[in-house]
């Protein structure tokens, strides 16, 4: 048997053993087999990154930077994640089983957001204030928040985890990250090139291991200001309730159910490879996923066979080839799960049309695969429209008109994004403005930008990331008043 790669944990610079001595195992999705080994961590591991982190942001080496120098630190990271894309895009494949394709695309695209936000660095202005009082300069300062926490995911762990770092760091906060247990290789490696760039020892640090006995310490540790959480939505209103102890800074990504809907107006051909991006890519497993595909009743039928025979040709396997379009997915857990939602909805009622189990392609060996699967005749109120699947599991809702397509779209707890396909300008404008999400998409699907606010409506989330505000979310503001006057008036009285 090969060895297997075993990574430690990532601290004041250094890469120590975890405290309890322990290791987890980190699979490779596409064969079922362990290939690395991951660090246990516990509240004594936590407890000394953040206090690695807290002593880094008093320290002068990353203090007394200016703005400038800050973003000059991020821009080189940029570079040096440019260098090791294809290797970091490798790692996560091994580590989440997604396709090579769109790892790859993605680790080339994560230096974007370090020379986005290390330009604006040196842009973010205080201002002198036309105070009302006397004898008073005024004026306010955006200061970081200290230190903080990132906890990701396992889908996409560079990506969104990058999406927090990155203005994060531009404010000039220390960061402990927290990533997934089933896929903390990519973080880990990544530690590697922060060092590289020159970041100061303990303003990037990554402890490893399980939710409740690592990120929790974390989460409620006195000396953390911020957390930053990407993940399911019962973890997140967890974070949430701990994190409010102690009056923390929090955002939240959470799940979602989006609504992906076809007007009769649109281009059916152009619909249809939406639904197909918005569904099968990643295997579904993506916050966006548009998972319930709401298509207007004149055009359901027509729509429907085309969209199943699109779907039959998707080519299922290896996610290292760079022509596979179906990969497994992450976890067996996670395989279990959906394999158990597509029996939910079909004892609901609702009707399989393709795919709706595990495929016995050869190609797909003893990997943790989920066929392409399509439901028709669902009702918005089944638990399959519902409930967050995370799986390559799309569900066909007829509707009949504008106003019940927005009713639809929104009765549900979640609100991360939507799709509109129309060729009606009127309908391009105004559905946007009714539909409950934070992104709407409108004739395209699944496009994300370090330049395009990214968030969650409803129980999908907190705060946004991505675009020029993101920034301010790792800052806070101060007021500074310095009297003028040459002797202080009245002290009894409020000035
Ligand atoms: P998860 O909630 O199980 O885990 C996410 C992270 O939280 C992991 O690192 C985990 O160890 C940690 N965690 C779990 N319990 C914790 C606790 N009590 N305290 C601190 N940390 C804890 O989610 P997952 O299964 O890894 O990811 C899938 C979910 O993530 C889906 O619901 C998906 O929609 C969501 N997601 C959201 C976005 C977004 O941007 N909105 C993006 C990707 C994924």
């Amino acid at each position: 048997m090969t060895e297997l790669k075993k990574y430690e944990i990532f601290i004041n610079g250094e890469w120590k053993k975890p405290n309890s001595g322990e290791y987890l195992k980190s699979y490779y999705p596409f064969t079922g087999k362990e290939w690395a080994l991951i660090p246990r961590c516990n509240e004594t591991d936590a407890h000394l990154a953040v206090s690695a982190a807290k002593q880094a942001m008093e320290a002068d080496e990353w203090r007394s930077l200016n703005a400038t120098q800050r973003g000059h630190l991020l821009r080189r990271l940029g570079d040096i994640i440019e260098k090791n894309a294809d290797r970091l895009g490798k790692i996560e494949v091994q580590d989440n089983g997604k396709l090579i394709a769109e790892m790859g695309m993605q680790c080339k695209y994560l230096p974007q957001w370090f020379y986005y936000y290390g330009g604006l660095a040196d842009k973010i202005e205080g201002a002198v204030l036309p105070i009302d009082k006397p004898d008073t300069f005024t004026y306010t300062r955006h200061e970081p928040l200290g230190v903080c926490v990132m906890i990701t995911p396992w889908n996409s762990p560079l990506l969104l985890l990058t999406m927090k770092l990155a203005p994060a760091l531009a404010a000039g906060n220390a960061v402990v990250v927290k990533p997934s247990e089933f896929t903390s290789a990519s973080t880990l490696e990544l530690a590697n090139l922060v060092k590289e760039a020159g970041f100061p020892d303990g303003v990037f640090n990554v402890v490893t291991g399980y939710g409740p006995e690592v990120g929790e310490a974390l989460v409620t540790h006195p000396d953390v200001a911020r957390v930053a959480f990407t993940g399911g939505p019962m973890s997140g209103a967890n974070v949430y309730e701990k994190a409010a102890a102690s009056l923390k800074k929090v955002s939240l990504e959470l799940g979602g159910k989006s609504p992906n809907i076809v007007f009769d107006d649109c281009n059916i051909e152009n619909a249809v490879k939406g639904a197909i991006s918005g569904i099968f890519a990643a295997s579904g497993q993506t916050c966006i996923a548009g998972s319930r595909l709401l298509v207007q009743k004149t055009i359901h039928n027509e729509f429907t066979d085309k969209l199943v025979e699109f779907a039959k040709t998707a080519k299922i396997g290896d996610p290292m080839l760079p022509d596979t379009q179906v990969g497994p997915v992450t976890t067996q857990p996670q395989f279990q799960k959906i394999l158990g939602y597509m029996d939910i909805a079909r004892e609901d009622g609702a009707e399989c049309i393709l795919g709706g189990g595990r495929p016995t392609n050869p190609e797909c060996g003893d990997g943790w695969f989920v066929e392409p699967t399509i439901f028709a005749g669902v009702d918005n109120k089944m638990r399959i429209a519902q409930e967050e699947v995370f799986g390559p599991v799309l569900s066909i809702i007829p509707f009949e008109d504008e106003d019940e397509a927005v009713e639809i779209a929104n009765d549900v707890i979640y609100g991360l994004a939507s799709g509109i396909w129309t060729g009606d300008i009127r309908r391009a404008m105004e559905i946007p403005k009714r539909i409950k999400s934070g992104t709407v998409w409108v004739n395209t699907y699944r496009a994300l930008s370090y330049i395009a606010p990214f968030g969650g409506y409803k129980q999908s989330g907190l705060g946004r990331e991505n675009g020029q505000k993101a920034i301010e979310e790792y800052m806070q503001t101060k007021a500074v008043w310095i009297s003028t006057a040459k002797e202080t008036p009245n002290p009894f009285i409020m000035r």
